[in-house]
């Protein structure tokens, strides 16, 4: 059906590859670049040859377009790092390829999650026929999806949004991040922020925090903190007078977070060390554990999903809550990464796969929740991550 670029042979690369490679059907070719080709040969080789490689810098346009020019594919998919997504953009329009992601820009001098340099390329897409998927991971993705889903089938209006995102996993470290640690910490360690009443309320880090139930779970404490599709969501439900972001945080992790901070070791600012300048938080990168092979010994599940309450069809009060649980063991043994990489890669695979089917067309540069939910959710059922609802159960959330 066609051609496929994947950009990045990350934890999240290795899923998209070994899903895509599973389904011949769709994707009939494949390319898998980064900058560490080794990586891509490594992944190549265990689908079977299925899978071409090359060496790419996704911060180089010339280079990418000489890529993308010289293998043709249909959609580019990007999963390197956030910094490059602005290359990987501009490299596809140059080239009239169409684009989709599963992490916004972020400057790499400055951790700030915003939309605008993306939604930037609007009009550059949409004036050449193309299209540009952005945010299709899990969160962002899969929770933008069960949003528009809700909103398509279960509300008139949608008034309350909370995001919830458990890892309930033990990974047996005393201390790992689950994808790329560089940008991981970023995230966890600015402030937070909610939309409440057609204003952002900013909050200190980790200020707002209590305990939720995860299905099959139990409790965990959950922290409010500012995740990037609360940005889109907002915008494209307007209905929404609250929307926020709660994620689990253990103790222990906790801990070395606070320390590793206190230290200097998040840092993104450069130093000089003996000579040669370093930026503390790239230099934690290489010591910590790689969140791609902590698959092997992870036990335990994750848990992400949304609760929602307003007015359903009839305008009557409804609360909703949908969600997927992942299990860390199950997705080690089917592509041999864990769940959260997993969770972030089969939604990918499934985005390209849409577009590749002509189930999503719109032109321009997309959130996830501006496409029809419909046929994602039956692929999220028959492709690994199944998802349950409950209606008019108590959400936990007080508004
Ligand atoms: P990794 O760090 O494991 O992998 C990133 C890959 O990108 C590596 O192979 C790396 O190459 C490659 N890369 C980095 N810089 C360049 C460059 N300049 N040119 C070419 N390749 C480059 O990250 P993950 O796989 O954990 O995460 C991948 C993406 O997925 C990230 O953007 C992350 O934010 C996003 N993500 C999204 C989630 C969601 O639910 N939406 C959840 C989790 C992650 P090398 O090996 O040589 O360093």
């Amino acid at each position: 059906m066609g051609k496929v670029l994947i950009i990045g042979a990350g934890g999240v690369g290795t899923v998209v590859a070994r899903k895509m490679a599973s389904l011949p059907e769709v994707f009939t070719d494949i390319v898998l670049a980064s900058r560490t080709k080794q990586k891509c040969d490594d992944i190549a080789a265990k689908t079977g040859g299925r899978i071409a490689t090359a060496a790419v810098d996704a911060e180089n346009v010339p280079q990418l377009a000489a890529l993308i020019n010289r293998e043709k594919p249909d959609i580019v998919v990007n999963v390197a790092l956030p910094y490059q997504d602005l290359t990987i953009m501009e490299a596809c329009l140059q080239t009239g390829v169409s684009y989709l992601d599963t992490a916004n820009y972020e400057p790499k001098d400055e951790a700030k999650f915003e939309y605008k340099w993306q939604w930037a390329f609007q009009e550059r897409f949409k004036a050449a026929g193309l299209t540009a998927i952005l945010g299709c991971g899990f969160d962002p993705g899969v929770t933008g999806i069960f949003t528009a889903y809700a909103a398509k089938h279960h509300f008139s209006e949608m008034q309350y949004l909370d995001i919830v995102d458990c890892n309930a996993g033990d990974h047996g470290k005393a201390f790992a991040t689950n994808f790329n640690p560089e940008i991981n910490i970023r995230e966890v360690t600015q402030k937070g922020k909610y939309w409440k009443n057609g204003q952002w309320i900013e909050t200190l880090p980790h200020e707002i925090h209590k305990p939720l139930n995860y299905p099959n779970i139990g409790p965990k404490e959950s922290y409010l903190i500012y995740h990037e599709e609360l940005e889109s969501l907002v915008k494209n439900f307007p209905t929404l007078q609250q929307a926020r972001f709660w994620m689990t945080f253990g103790q222990e992790y906790l801990t070395h977070l606070r320390v590793i901070q206190n230290i200097g070791m998040a840092s993104i600012k450069p130093v000089l060390y003996q000579g040669v300048e370093i930026v503390p938080i790239q230099f934690l990168k290489a010591v910590l554990p790689n969140p791609g092979e902590l698959g092997e010994n992870y036990t335990g599940w994750t848990s992400i999903g949304c609760r929602i309450s307003g007015l359903d069809k009839a305008g009557k009060p409804l609360t909703y809550y949908i969600y997927n649980n992942c299990s860390h063991q199950a997705a080690y043994s089917e592509t041999g990464a864990q769940a959260v990489s997993y969770t972030t890669g089969v939604p990918a695979a499934i985005g390209a796969m849409l577009f590749l089917q002509g189930k999503w067309t719109k032109k321009g540069v997309c959130n996830v929740e501006e496409f029809d939910p419909d046929p994602f959710m039956d692929a999220l059922n028959r492709l690994g991550l199944p998802w349950n609802e409950q209606f008019n159960t108590d959400l936990e959330m007080d508004y």
